[in-house]
């Protein structure tokens, strides 16, 4: 590149390119915000971030974030806790509180409205649908900007986060295999959890590691299967959120080689946590799907290094501690904060255990989900990108404080681990958005992102020849 070019910020560090090299004590040209390039030769710029030592990675992207499962969260607590987990781009679920779904096209459009007031990093949105009605609304979301659709096998809440039956959801496929977009969902069979949840309440086995033996593991695998039909009768793009078990990726990948558009989630804590989480933490562990047998952690990461599962996320979904720690784990809220400490854990266990590389792990949290969401700008650190970056100290030792971290709710379910690797800093399309332990910016700096529709992603045409194989 230009090396006389005076940029407006230049970065001075190990830099990691998309081919899962590192360019070594090399620099990083930005410019409005964009980067213009890296280079071995010292560039100049009016600032300089001096990384020297430190990893300078693309800024991570958790897919699975619910800002407004609890209204003590909200948009800015959830990403100022993102900015300092080194994460720049997240994508919000549509089941917000109180009983406000984004299910409509002014739902998504006061939202996007919030983000640009509320946000302290870029925001995608999910969007959903109601059990009945007019399902027109989906390409109107669609054109809105919505990745895809989130949806539910299992009531969570019978406004706020249905069940869509089973006759809906055939209808619902189609409809959103027209907008090229994916359709996600809860994957885990009503029937069976309900009739476990009360065989176990009528034994009066309540304790909280009854809430991962009461929902067993064929609940999610039947769903995921059925899941999987849909989207191979239908021609849609489905992406599996949040699988637990090793036989759900062998489901996408069987379905993937007969030309079936899935890709696959895990969570970090199905690849942190067993079930005996929930006999040490209580109800604080309790998330759904629930947490497992190690037997299916190792799995898990099998399958992350082999490269079956796509992408890792936290499903940020934070509740005050009194929703949790409840005499019957029944009565518990489902889920736990995460989005503020993903990409360190995933590095810790990942990287700096040997377990996977670095190319890997920025597949897993950066290029990944930025490629799987059509977010182009993310994800990577080549010209024209956005300047999202991150500066990481890959050998600080240090213990996880759930105290110092910037969730509302002031908890976490990794509190007192020891992790190994850092963020230093957090940089916004070339601005400064966390340093020294403390957000720098106000919640004014993050955009709403829009999806686009490409020509790889566009289901126009596709979806005819689906049907016509499989008619
Ligand atoms: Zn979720």
């Amino acid at each position: 590149m230009n090396d006389t070019a005076t940029h407006d910020l230049v970065v001075h560090g190990d830099i990691a390119l998309s081919n899962g090299m590192v360019l070594k004590a090399g620099w990083l040209g930005i410019t409005n915000g964009l980067v213009t390039g890296s280079s071995e030769t010292p560039l100049s710029g009016i600032e300089t971030v001096d990384a020297y030592g430190h990893l300078v990675l693309p800024g991570f992207v958790d897919a699975h974030v619910h800002t407004r499962s609890c209204r003590d969260e909200g948009i800015t607590a959830t990403t100022k806790a993102a900015a300092a987990g080194g994460t720049t781009t997240v994508i919000d679920m549509p089941f917000d509180k109180p009983a406000r779904p984004v299910n409509s096209r002014e739902r998504f459009e006061a939202k996007v409205a919030d983000i640009t007031d509320e946000a302290v990093v870029d925001v995608g949105l999910y969007a959903t649908f109601p059990p009945e009605g007019d399902l027109g609304i989906i390409a109107e979301m669609a054109a809105a900007g919505a990745v895809g659709f989130k949806v539910s096998t299992i009531e969570v809440d019978p406004i706020r986060f249905p069940r869509i039956p089973d006759g809906r959801l055939y209808e619902a496929f189609q409809e959103i295999a027209h907008t090229g977009r994916v359709v996600a969902a809860h994957q885990e069979n009503q029937e069976i959890v309900l009739a476990q949840a009360k065989a176990f309440q009528a034994r009066g086995d309540t304790t909280p590691v009854d809430h991962a033996l009461s929902r067993p593991a064929v609940a999610e695998a039947e769903a995921a299967g059925r899941l999987l039909e849909l989207a191979y009768w239908s021609g849609a793009r489905l992406h599996m959120v949040h699988g637990t078990l090793p036989r759900t990726f062998e489901l996408i990948e069987w379905n993937r080689a007969k030309g079936v558009r899935a890709s696959g989630e895990t969570c970090i804590q199905y690849l942190l946590l067993t079930m005996d989480a929930l006999r040490e933490q209580g109800g604080r562990a309790k998330c759904n799907p629930p947490l497992r047998s190690q037997e299916n952690v190792d799995g898990l990461w099998r399958q992350v290094q082999e490269g079956l599962i796509d992408i890792v996320t936290s499903d940020h979904s934070p509740y005050p501690l009194h929703r949790k720690e409840t005499d019957d784990i029944f009565e518990a809220y489902a889920g736990m904060p995460g989005v503020e400490t993903l990409g360190t854990l995933l590095y810790s266990e990942g990287v700096a255990t040997g377990r996977i590389g670095l190319g890997r792990f920025l597949e897993l949290v950066s290029a990944g989900p930025a490629t799987l969401f059509g977010y182009s700008q993310k994800g990577h650190l080549e010209a024209g990108a956005d300047a999202d970056f991150v500066v990481f100290d890959p050998d600080a030792e240090w213990t996880l404080d759930e105290s110092k971290m910037h969730y509302a709710v002031g908890w976490s379910p990794y509190h007192g681990r020891r992790v190994r690797g850092r963020v230093v800093s957090t940089w916004l399309r070339g601005r400064c958005v966390y340093k020294d332990h403390a957000v720098a910016v106000a919640p004014t700096n993050g955009r709403f992102l829009p999806a686009r529709d490409d020509d790889d992603r566009s289901s126009n045409g596709s979806r005819e020849s689906y049907s016509n194989d499989r008619a």
